[in-house]
């Protein structure tokens, strides 16, 4: 028989990234499965959006002028600290391919955001996850334990803050004592994709962070909270010898001229865009108030989800909710992940978790 094609091997055992179900067209299913942003985006998003479908025969701008001034002016920063990509998904994996060598030790919290084991693997890194805490304050990053896994084959740390999918957020006492103990030659990334909604005034700031220390990157995304998850916008916040580092291996022309338009679009319209959050984060304070009236215990969530723990029942739930109408996301023997959409959409999830108690 002719010899085949080897796959790398870390290709062969990749995870499959598991997307949130999208449901069927027409019908009334309200799709809580991905963490979206439930509004429809901005009239002047739109309007960008367009007026830039009218120039799709050319490439975009290759270093994303526009945008990168934009989210260089919104922090207060250079624009070679800057980097875009083709969601900050896409920015993750060019962070690690510029700096994880094969055989590197990549260490983050699990369960935390199914992406991390895909990107770490297709670097050619090693996988080391760190269980989560449990007992009375269940579904945190333990900061303490992640230092301690980190060794001299470790390469990177993965900082998901607020943990996706249990919610919570690292707060800055921790986030100190834990930057303090990782050698600065290992790379911190804070994976701040849900950093608008959240209100605990004890996390921790992942900017002043990136002020302090050579070795952290910031992670953002225009996906969440500003609603433009179909167009794939994600940035890196980093030193510019890193940055430079990261701009060097991603994809060229990553971020089309469309997804540049609206996200400056967006940028522009900040204050509507926080507006929005600000509802989504009430909203979300009545869910949570009204679980908690049911008799529900969960990880304070300071994204747009929430988590409910249902161990074995997990599948079973999910298919209960799918019957109302609601996708969610569940995992497997451990729980479901709720993203917050629209209120009517939010009342059927909460009747059906009703009944689960
Ligand atoms: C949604 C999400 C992202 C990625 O978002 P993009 O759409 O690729 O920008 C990154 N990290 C976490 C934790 C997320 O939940």
């Amino acid at each position: 028989m002719a010899a085949r094609v080897p796959l790398r091997s870390a290709v062969a055992a990749l995870p499959t990234y598991v997307p949130g179900e999208r449901g069927t067209s027409g019908g009334a299913v309200f799709k809580l499965s991905s963490n979206e942003n439930p509004f429809p985006p901005l009239p002047g998003v739109l309007a960008a959006i367009a007026d830039a479908a009218a120039d799709v025969n050319r490439y975009p701008d290759l270093q994303a002028t526009e945008l990168v001034a934009a989210l260089a002016d919104l922090h207060g920063l250079s624009p070679d600290h800057l980097v875009v990509g083709n969601g900050s998904d896409a920015v993750l994996g060019h962070i690690l391919a510029a700096v994880v060598e094969p055989g590197d030790e990549v260490v983050f919290g699990w369960r935390s955001f199914e992406f991390y084991p895909i990107a770490v693997a297709i670097a050619g890194g090693v996988s080391v996850r760190v269980p989560l805490s449990t007992g009375r304050d269940p579904g945190r990053l333990d900061l303490a334990a992640m230092a301690d896994a980190v060794t001299e084959r470790t390469r990177v740390v993965l900082v998901c803050t607020p943990n996706n999918p249990t919610g919570p957020a690292v707060r800055g006492v921790e986030l100190a004592d834990f930057l303090r103990r990782v050698p600065s030659d290992v790379l911190v990334v804070l994976d701040e994709a849900y950093v608008e909604f959240v209100r605990d005034p004890e996390a921790a700031d992942a900017m002043a962070a990136l002020a302090a220390r050579a070795n952290v990157v910031v992670l953002r995304t225009l996906s969440k909270a500003h609603g433009l998850a179909g167009l794939r916008v994600g940035y890196a916040l980093a030193r510019p010898r890193l940055a430079a580092g990261f701009r060097a291996v991603a994809t060229p022309f990553g971020v089309s001229d469309v997804a540049q338009r609206a996200a400056v679009a967006s940028l522009r319209m900040r204050d509507a865009v926080l507006e929005r959050v600000d509802r989504l984060v009430t909203e979300r304070g009545r869910v949570v108030a009204a679980l908690q009236d049911q008799g529900w215990t969960l990880p304070p969530p300071e994204a747009n989800f929430v988590w409910l723990d249902l161990g074995p029942h997990t599948m079973a739930r999910a298919e209960e909710l799918r019957t109302v109408g609601v996708l969610a996301r569940p995992f497997a023997g451990e729980g479901i992940r709720v993203s917050i959409g629209e209120r009517e959409a939010n009342d059927l999830f909460l009747g059906a978790a009703a009944g689960w108690r």
